[in-house]
């Protein structure tokens, strides 16, 4: 009798035990995430009318006035040209926006024009070339939506899907595609509005100096109307994920994906933990999977969850552990899923965007050549905590030399690091980004490499010129076509304007 009471009341304590344990296991990391959604907001604080802004929330700015164009092909030329010369006689500037996802005011001039390009945005593929024809203001989303219905699919863009034609072929971005040039490679020509208000088509054969320099022109060259763009077939993919030491990322990138026929999408994410701080990696394989139907087109799935462990992960370590082993665990469970490339592409910025008032996030971006990848990682490890950046994500992509634009990032093979950083939004914010950034930019240099445009201007004249060694012939080419100086953003203020003033540099 003695004997079973001493049983049950050892099978009670053990009870009671896996019950503590169980809900210490579960109670930290679910009082984070109840903590980090019910501070979350639901939208961005307004701008105030009168001024433009972009992605960074530091560009507010008081401008002149925001034009949206007309949605009418016609009337929108008839808009856009008598707007030109208003603003040439009375001696306005004007900037063009898309999406504002550049983080620099490329898309405003202080007191100036800004033209809203999101209302022209239509699209229609070509059915017996099966190239797009677009207007610039259209968004990835919407043009995904539309190729899916006729199983195609966009052949280069970024990762998200909110941004505009206009905007992504002016900074020239890139994503996920591995062994494929930066997106100028699949446009095969546009129209460009220069100004004058002459429109021109530009493509490899015609006007191919204008077509160079307005890919990755940053909005300098004339308005881009509207475009053609290769697309590509949709298809059904399977995952393949594997953890791997960071600094062995390029052989084992080699290795599963460039001498691989079948991987279609490929990047790699890095462990930005405090303990083995970017010595980790995951390498992600998207290849192809012709076997099966093609999974319909989807939204992000779980979106809350997901945006709750990575807002959870700003100015929290454990919030990085949390992540990091979150996504460790869900691999295995994604590995040999079928996806589709549409849906895969299909992810808004909006799913992880910070609305806070206090803190905004920042994105960084350096291009090394694979040969000099682990090298650069071993200056990051220093560079970044020295600085106090609270690093919240790093994916590395692959790209081939871009034989298209004047202003070229790409100009041999790069692994591309995306860093994404979160910052205070204040001016002690920004000073200390400011220095994490000029030290990481050397290192790129340093390292045969570049940082990418579209972010913050804290690059100095000299490190932008070292960068891009054709940049002041890009800017005297800008002068050439626009000698009013017509188009201009802060991004040409800070590093090409013929006046440039000297306290942007500080
Ligand atoms: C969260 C986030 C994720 C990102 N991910 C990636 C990524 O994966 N890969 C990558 O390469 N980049 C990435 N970027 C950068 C992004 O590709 C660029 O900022 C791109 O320019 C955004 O497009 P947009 O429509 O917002 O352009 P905007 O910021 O509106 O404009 C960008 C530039 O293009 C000019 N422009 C816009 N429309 C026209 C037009 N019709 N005619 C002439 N000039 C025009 C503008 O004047 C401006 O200089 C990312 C940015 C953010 C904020």
């Amino acid at each position: 009798m003695k004997r079973r009471r001493r049983i049950l009341l050892w099978l009670a304590l053990a009870g009671v035990l896996v019950i503590i344990v169980a809900l210490v296991v579960i109670a930290r990391p679910a009082l984070h995430l109840w903590r980090v959604s019910s501070a979350d907001r639901d939208a961005l604080p307004p701008i105030p009318a009168g001024h433009a802004d972009d992605a960074s929330r530091q560009n507010q700015t008081e401008i002149h006035e925001i034009i949206a164009v007309a949605e009418d092909r016609a009337e929108a030329e008839a808009q856009l040209a008598h707007l030109l010369h208003k603003a040439a006689s009375e001696g306005l500037r004007v900037s063009i926006a898309g999406s504002k996802h550049t983080m620099g005011g490329h898309t405003i001039y202080p007191g100036g024009i800004v033209i809203d390009m999101t209302t022209f945005d239509d699209f229609e593929l070509d059915a017996s070339t099966k190239f797009l024809h677009v207007q610039a203001g259209a968004t990835w989303d919407e043009i995904i939506a539309y190729l899916d219905q006729h199983d195609r699919s966009v052949a280069i863009m970024q990762s998200n899907n909110s941004f505009t034609v206009g905007g992504s072929i002016s900074a020239n971005c890139h994503g996920w595609p591995p062994n494929h040039p930066p997106i100028a490679s699949t446009v095969r020509s546009f129209r460009l509005m220069g100004a004058d208000g002459s429109i021109k088509t530009c493509s490899r054969d015609e006007n191919a100096e204008l077509f160079a320099l307005a890919l990755g022109g940053y909005g300098l060259f004339g308005i881009i109307l509207d475009v053609e763009l290769d697309v590509v077939p949709n298809e059904r993919y399977r995952i393949e994920r594997t953890t791997l030491a960071a600094d062995s990322m390029p052989q084992a990138f080699r290795a599963s994906v460039l001498e691989r026929d079948d991987a279609a999408l490929a990047y790699c994410r890095l462990r930005v933990t405090e303990e083995r701080f970017l010595e980790d990696a995951v390498l992600n394989v998207f290849r192809s999977d012709p076997d099966g139907p093609i999974p319909e087109l989807a939204d992000a799935s779980m979106a809350s969850v997901k945006r709750s462990v990575f807002r959870g992960s700003a100015g929290s370590d454990y919030g990085k552990r949390l992540r990091w082993n979150a996504e460790l665990a869900v691999s295995d469970r994604l590995a040999e899923q079928a996806v589709s490339r549409n849906s895969l592409l299909n992810d808004p910025v909006q799913l992880y965007q910070d609305r806070s008032d206090t803190t905004v996030d920042i994105l960084h971006e350096y291009f090394v050549p694979p040969v000099n990848f682990a090298a650069f990682l071993t200056a990051m490890r220093e560079i970044i905590p020295r600085h106090s950046g609270d690093l919240l994500n790093v994916t590395v992509r692959h790209v081939i030399e871009d034989p298209d634009t004047f202003l070229r990032y790409a100009d041999q093979e790069m692994f591309a690091l995306v860093l994404l950083f979160s910052q205070q939004r204040t001016d002690a914010g920004d000073v200390q980004m400011q220095a994490m950034t000029r030290e990481l930019i050397d290192a790129a240099l340093q390292h045969d490499g570049r940082y990418y445009l579209p972010y913050r201007l804290h690059a100095t004249v000299a490190q932008f010129e070292r960068a891009y060694p054709q940049g002041r012939e890009f800017f005297e080419l800008k002068r050439k076509y626009d000698p009013q100086e017509l188009f201009q953003n802060t991004f040409y203020l800070k590093y090409g304007s013929s006046v440039t003033d000297p306290a942007m540099d500080e």
